[in-house]
């Protein structure tokens, strides 16, 4: 390292860290994040492309879901993982949307590199830009209609346009009926009467085998478990429900033998201190009144055997979330020591059972004593099949959510964004200095929307663009592109709806990715740490020799 006597800078970086500043870093930054917004750009709407992802392990992904192509892609550039994070925040708060805030957020760092030629300064840009954000986010609460969400029909065309593109007709119609359902159920009135959705409520199992026709909403929960012992019965009637973070089974020591357990002759041949205590597991829960046991560890078979013979049921291994939505459905307490397991730790249901599904068996447990208790189920004929609708039951299950609480929406298709385009760009005149060009600039930003709907499905965006401004400035502000036939038609007649929510959120988190991208002039990167090739680990006493291959490990 260079340290030198007097007029020589003070060296601050470690050797090997590496800088860039002023126009160079921020044209690389934008650079990057455009890259991520062009990928993403093919995909966007009912037409768009999917996405074939490979994994490190050769594990393949086909998908056109926003969520999950931006989550698998491997990047390394800094500025381009911001727009990933800020679209995961699309997909927190809204569940759907995020491609749009990708583009939306591309085209407004072009649009930002447009003025920055004409050496506008960066922060001039940023602040243009959230004054237009600001306005945008008024003008889509204005444009915004209230959508009655006793009516089915209305929140049916809301979840399926958030899948549009997705299956078929009818799955479309069959799936957004059943997220409608259980989005419903859980529905929850909190302070002030406000109605209050947490998705997280509603359980989601897939199982392979069978159609996606035969995907189910289950009131209550499905645990993809099967009951442990063959003499257990398969169902059972107002189930009183033993929940249990313990292991059901004794410590064995080195020697023990491996002991299986059939008859109750064979049994007094192990009478030791061992098997007691397994007796008095089962007795311990017999004696709480529980008919059902649900554990989170393992059961051994002697405690199998004795809760067998007192007719109770019992799965292990359940998952931890799995125990905590049981706790929650079912009213009972979670139980770590059996030793004190009482009557008034028990859940309650109406009905555990177990059930064949495609090949395997699940344990249904159902009308739970919380009625906000449910599960889909879903079916398909391929793992593929099941990831996909389960991605797309989780679009419809939010957008739901969102409209259940907000109960206002927007029209899609390119509609919005037209609008939006021409209400800040009308703004925009009421401006003054160079603000106003980051104000026009956002305008045209955002038309990137409807122009890329165009182009994905093999229109002239050009042309479209200029039909659809032409129809948003004779006063029809829910005209936009039907995907399928090319004309401007009336999206909110057309049945294609977005929640309030997503639109504002994909524009808020546009802005954000790209205002926090143009305000960074310097990049500092250090020296990424080698791996040490072969040899002797650093400062080790070459035990071994071999230490991690070079590029074995993934750079974060
Ligand atoms: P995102 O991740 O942003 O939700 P999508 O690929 O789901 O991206 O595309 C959403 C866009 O597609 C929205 O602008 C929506 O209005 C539009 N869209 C959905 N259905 C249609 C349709 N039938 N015709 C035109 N546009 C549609
Ligand atoms: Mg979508």
């Amino acid at each position: 390292m260079v340290g030198q006597l007097g007029g020589i800078p003070v060296l601050v970086l470690r050797e090997g860290s590496e800088r860039t500043q002023g126009r160079e870093a921020q044209s690389t930054n934008i650079n990057a994040a455009k890259a991520v917004a062009s990928a993403v750009r093919t995909t966007l709407g009912p037409k768009g492309m999917d996405k074939m992802l490979v994994d490190s392990l050769g594990d393949v992904v086909i998908t056109n879901d926003g969520a999950t192509i931006l989550n698998e892609m491997d990047i390394e550039s800094p500025a381009a993982k911001m727009m990933i994070e800020v679209a995961k925040t699309v997909d927190e708060v809204a569940g759907d949307g995020t491609k749009t805030s990708v583009v939306i957020g591309g085209e407004l760092l072009k649009k930002a590199e447009e003025l920055l030629e004409q050496k506008i300064h960066p922060s001039v840009i940023t602040s243009g830009y959230r004054l237009a954000a600001e306005r945008a986010r008024k003008v889509l609460e204005e444009i915004a209609t209230d959508i009655d969400i006793d009516n089915d029909e209305e929140l049916k065309k809301i979840a399926r346009t958030a899948i549009t593109g997705k299956f078929g007709e009818s799955y479309r119609d069959f799936l957004s009926e059943i997220a409608i359902k259980a989005v419903k159920a859980i529905t929850e009135t909190g302070h002030g009467g406000k109605r209050v959705v947490d998705t997280d409520n509603i359980s989601v199992e897939k199982k392979v085998g069978g159609r996606i026709g035969e995907t189910e909403l289950v009131q209550g929960m499905v645990l993809d478990k099967e009951v442990v012992h063959p003499e257990m019965p398969r169902k059972v009637e107002d189930a009183k429900i033993a929940l249990i973070n313990a292991a059901l089974e004794v410590k064995k020591t080195e020697t023990s033998a491996e002991v299986k357990v059939t008859s109750s002759d064979q049994l007094k041949g192990f009478l030791d201190e061992e098997e007691r205590t397994m007796h008095r597991m089962a007795e311990r829960i017999k004696e709480s009144g529980a008919n059902v046991v649900i554990c989170q560890k393992g059961i051994d078979d002697v405690v199998q055997y004795y809760l067998a013979k007192d007719g109770i049921v019992a799965v292990r291994r359940a998952k931890k979330s799995d125990m905590e939505k049981l706790g929650k459905a079912t009213g009972g307490k979670i139980v770590t020591n059996v030793d004190e397991i009482s009557g008034s730790d028990l859940g309650h249901a109406g009905l555990v059972e177990e059930r064949k599904i495609a090949e395997d068996k699940m344990l249904f447990i159902e009308e739970c004593e919380n009625p906000h208790a449910v599960s889909i189920v879903i079916r398909g004929g391929a793992e593929h099949v099941v990831d996909e609708v389960e991605r797309a039951l989780h679009d419809m299950l939010r957008v739901t959510g969102c409209i259940i609480e907000d109960g206002k929406a927007v029209a899609g298709g390119g509609a919005v964004e037209t609008e939006l385009a021409l209400r800040v760009r009308e703004y925009s005149a009421s401006l003054k200095g160079r603000e106003q060009l980051a104000v026009e600039n956002f305008a045209a930003a955002v038309e990137i929307i409807p122009r890329t709907l165009a182009e994905n499905s093999g229109f002239d965006p050009i042309d479209k663009l200029v039909e659809l401004k032409a129809a948003h400035e004779r006063g029809e502000k829910n005209a936009g592109l039907d995907a399928y036939t090319g004309k401007i038609v009336d999206m909110w007649q057309g049945g294609v709806i977005e929640p309030l929510r997503t639109k504002k959120q994909s524009v808020e988190s546009a802005v954000e990715a790209a205002t926090m991208i143009l305000r960074i002039d310097d990049v500092i990167a250090s020296k990424r740490e080698a791996m040490p090739a072969g040899g002797a680990p650093p400062g080790g006493m070459g035990m071994g020799g071999g230490g991690m291959p070079p590029g074995g490990m993934a750079p974060y």
